[in-house]
C-alpha cells in the first residue's frame, strides 16, 4: 500500500516532491521553485525579502560557518577567516590560480601532491567543494523553511565553460549538502529557459546571453533547435565585474580629494567603507542622475554622466569579448535572433545601452537580471520533476571519447559535438588464444594515436573464460548521462562477465587546453593519416603472424614440409618489416604470407566444414 505524505507543519496533503533550481554564484547564490499553484517560477526569499545569498562564509573559532549577508561584514575585519569567489577555485589545481593567487585574501595551499586546491583556515582545510557545499546547505534550509517541507533534489547551474571536473566537483558539493543533484545546467541554457526560450518545440532560435556579474563576465552564443541547447561558442573575462566598476569610482574620488590636497588618508579603516559606498553609488546611479554621501566626514559624489566615463573602458571590453564569441561561433550580428541580459551588474543603464547598441536589438531585461539564471533552474527543476512532460534539455560534448585499440590507435565511440545524453556500443574481441582480461583505456581528444590524447581512465575486465582469439564478444558501451558524466561498461557477451566505470576526471581540462587539443588535430591531420595507416597494417600483420604460427604449430602433421619452410620464411622476412615501418613493404609481405599458405588453410576448411555437416546432418 502506498504511503499519502502529508506536511506535518501545515496539515496539508503534501505535493509531489519539489525540485529547486539552484544558481551557485561567485558572488551570490539563490534558489527559485516553479510555485506550485501558479505554476510560474520564482526566486525563494527571506523574510526580509532578500533573495540573494552572498557566496561568502566566514568561519568563527568553533570552525562552524556562517554564511551570506553575516558573513559579509567580516571580509575586512577578518579576511583570513573569510571565503569568498569560491566557484573560481572549484575542480582547479594550484597551477591554474598561481597568476591571481593575490586575488585571494585568504590562504590557498599548494599541495604538490595533491593537484585540487585546498583552502586553509585556521588550523583546518577544506575543499572548494566543501566550502560550497555550506552554502548549498544554506540555500537547501532557506527553502526548507519557507516551504516548509523537506528539500532533497536540485538542479544546479554552472558556466557554460566549465569543464567535466568543475561540473563533477559542483555535483558533489550538491550531494555533500544533502542534495541529491538531478542536472547540472549551463547558466545561458537556464537564462534561455527563464525566457521561455526553447520550450517552443518547433522553433529554432540563435541567441546570446550577455552576463555581467560581480567578478565575472560570460557571452554564450546557444543555438536552440527541437528543444536542443547547443553551446556555439563561450568568451569572457574571468576577472572582469561589478567590482570593477566600484574600484573605478573609489580611485575617482581617491584622486579627487588628494586633488583638493584634503587631509583625509585613504587607511585600512576607511576602504572598506569607500567600496561600500561606492558600490552603494553604482547601484543608485542605475535609476538616479547623482549620488551624493560623506565618509569619515568628507563628502563624496559622482554623477552618472561621470560613472558613465569609468565604466565605457570597461564595458567596451566585454563587447570586445562579444565580437570574439560571434566570431568563434561563425554567425553574424544579424543572424542573433534574442540578447538575454544577466546578471547584477547588466542593470547599469550604460551597459544595456552599449549592448543593444552592439547587436542592434532591444535587449530581453524584463526578468530580474541576478534572479534570471536560478528561475530558468527552478523551470528545469519542474520539467525533470514530470510537470512538464515535453521536454528534454541536452547538451554536446567538446571533445570525442573512445578507447585506445591495437597498436595505440584511437578509436573514436562518442564523436566531438555528439548530443547528450548519449549511449554508444560496438563490439571488440581478444587476440591471444585463453586471453582472460583485457584492459579499456578510455581517451579524450581528436588525435589518431592515443598517446597525442588525454587519457581520462583505465580499467580492467577480467575473468574472461578461456576461449580462442576472437571468440569473446566483448561490448563496450559508452554513456555521458546529461550532466556531461561519462560511464563505460565493458561485458563479455558470451559469459556475461561485466565491468564498468565512472569516469571522474580528478582535473579537467581548461578551455584553452580544448583549443590547444582541437588545433593540434587539425595541425597534424595529415601526418595522423599516415600514421594510422601503418599502425594499422603493422597490427594486421602482428595478427597474421599469431594465427599461422599457432595454426603451424596445431596442425604440424597435416601440413607438407616445404609448406612449412616457405611460411616461416616469409613470417620472418615480415617480422623484420614490421619493425621497419614502411607501410607498402609490409603490405606486401602480408599478401604473400596469405597466398602462400592459402593452399593449406583451404584444404584444412573443407576438412573442417565436411566435419561439421557431417555432425548436423543438413
Ligand atoms: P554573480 O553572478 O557573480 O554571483 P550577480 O549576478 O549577483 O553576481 O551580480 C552581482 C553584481 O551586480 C555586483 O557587483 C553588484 O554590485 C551588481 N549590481 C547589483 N545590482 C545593481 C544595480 N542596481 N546597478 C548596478 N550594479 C548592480
Ligand atoms: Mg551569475
Amino acid at each position: 500500500m502506498g504511503k499519502i505524505a502529508i506536511n506535518i507543519a501545515t496539515g496539508s496533503l503534501q505535493q509531489k516532491e519539489m525540485i529547486v533550481g539552484i544558481d551557485l554564484g561567485t558572488t551570490n547564490s539563490l534558489v527559485a521553485i516553479i510555485h506550485p499553484q501558479d505554476r510560474n517560477p520564482q526566486v525563494i526569499k527571506e523574510v526580509m525579502g532578500n533573495s540573494l545569498v552572498p557566496s561568502v562564509l566566514h568561519f568563527d573559532k568553533s570552525g562552524e560557518p556562517i554564511v551570506g549577508d553575516e558573513a559579509l561584514k567580516y571580509l575586512l575585519t577578518d579576511p583570513q577567516q573569510t571565503i569568498f569567489s569560491v566557484k573560481r577555485l572549484i575542480g582547479k589545481s594550484y597551477n591554474d590560480i598561481r597568476e591571481r593567487s593575490n586575488f585571494f585574501t585568504y590562504k590557498i595551499f599548494d599541495d604538490q601532491t595533491e593537484r585540487l586546491v585546498k583552502i586553509q583556515v585556521g588550523d583546518k582545510f577544506y575543499s572548494p567543494v566543501e566550502l560550497s557545499s555550506f552554502i548549498l546547505k544554506e540555500l537547501k534550509s532557506r527553502a526548507e523553511h519557507i516551504l516548509k517541507t523537506p528539500v532533497t533534489k536540485a538542479v544546479i547551474t554552472v558556466p557554460a565553460y566549465f569543464n567535466d571536473a568543475q561540473r563533477q566537483a559542483t555535483r558533489d558539493a550538491g550531494k555533500l549538502a544533502g542534495l541529491d543533484v538531478l542536472r547540472i545546467l549551463n547558466e545561458p541554457t537556464a537564462a534561455s529557459l527563464a525566457y521561455g526560450l526553447g520550450l517552443n518545440k518547433n522553433e529554432t532560435k540563435t541567441i546570446a546571453v550577455y552576463d555581467l556579474g560581480g567578478g565575472t563576465f560570460d557571452i554564450s552564443i546557444l543555438r536552440i533547435s527541437d528543444g536542443i541547447f547547443e553551446v556555439l561558442s563561450t568568451n569572457g573575462d574571468t576577472y572582469l565585474g561589478g567590482d570593477d566598476f566600484d574600484d573605478a569610482i573609489v580611485k575617482f574620488w581617491k584622486e579627487k580629494i588628494e586633488l583638493e590636497k584634503s587631509a583625509l588618508k585613504f587607511s585600512e579603516n576607511n576602504k572598506q567603507e569607500f567600496r561600500l559606498k561606492a558600490e552603494a553609488a553604482k547601484r543608485h546611479l542605475s535609476l538616479h542622475h547623482e549620488f551624493i554621501s560623506n565618509v569619515d566626514g568628507y563628502l563624496i559624489k559622482i554623477s552618472k554622466s561621470e560613472f558613465e566615463n569609468l565604466g565605457s573602458p570597461l564595458v567596451n571590453k566585454t563587447i570586445l569579448c562579444c565580437a570574439n564569441a560571434l566570431k568563434d561561433a561563425e554567425i553574424s550580428i544579424t543572424e542573433i535572433d534574442e540578447v538575454i541580459m544577466v546578471g547584477g551588474s547588466t542593470r547599469i543603464p550604460l551597459v544595456k545601452q552599449t549592448v543593444g547598441q552592439f547587436f542592434n536589438k532591444k535587449v530581453n531585461d524584463t526578468l530580474n537580471p541576478d534572479e534570471v539564471v536560478a528561475l530558468g533552474a527552478a523551470v528545469q527543476a519542474d520539467i525533470l520533476a514530470g510537470n512538464n512532460k515535453d521536454f528534454l534539455l541536452l547538451d554536446i560534448t567538446p571533445l570525442s571519447l573512445g578507447i585506445e585499440t591495437m597498436g595505440g590507435l584511437m578509436d573514436v565511440l562518442i564523436p566531438r559535438n555528439s548530443k547528450i545524453p548519449i549511449r554508444t556500443s560496438r563490439q571488440y574481441t581478444t587476440q591471444k588464444d585463453g586471453q582472460m582480461g583485457i584492459v579499456i583505456s578510455v581517451f579524450q581528444g581528436e588525435r589518431d594515436l592515443v598517446k597525442d590524447n588525454r587519457k581520462l581512465a583505465e580499467f580492467k575486465l577480467s575473468n574472461i573464460p578461456a576461449m580462442p582469439a576472437g571468440l569473446p564478444k566483448i561490448e563496450i558501451s559508452f554513456l555521458i548521462d546529461a550532466d556531461g558524466i561519462l560511464n563505460v561498461k565493458a561485458k563479455e557477451l558470451r559469459s556475461g562477465v561485466t565491468q564498468q566505470i565512472e569516469v571522474k576526471p580528478q582535473y579537467g581540462l581548461t578551455d584553452k587546453e580544448v583549443e590547444k587539443m582541437l588545433l593540434d588535430s587539425i595541425e597534424h591531420a595529415t601526418e595522423d593519416i599516415q600514421t594510422r595507416a601503418l599502425v594499422e597494417v603493422q597490427t594486421e600483420a602482428k595478427q597474421l603472424l599469431d594465427v599461422t604460427k599457432t595454426f603451424i604449430e596445431k596442425n604440424k602433421t597435416h601440413l607438407l614440409n616445404e609448406e612449412i619452410i616457405a611460411s616461416e620464411k616469409i613470417m620472418e622476412q615480415l617480422e623484420i618489416l614490421i619493425k621497419s615501418g614502411n607501410k607498402d613493404e609490409i603490405h606486401a609481405a602480408i599478401e604473400q604470407l596469405n597466398e602462400q599458405s592459402r593452399p593449406y588453410a583451404e584444404r584444412f576448411m573443407n576438412e573442417a566444414i565436411g566435419k561439421a555437416m557431417k555432425g548436423k546432418q543438413v
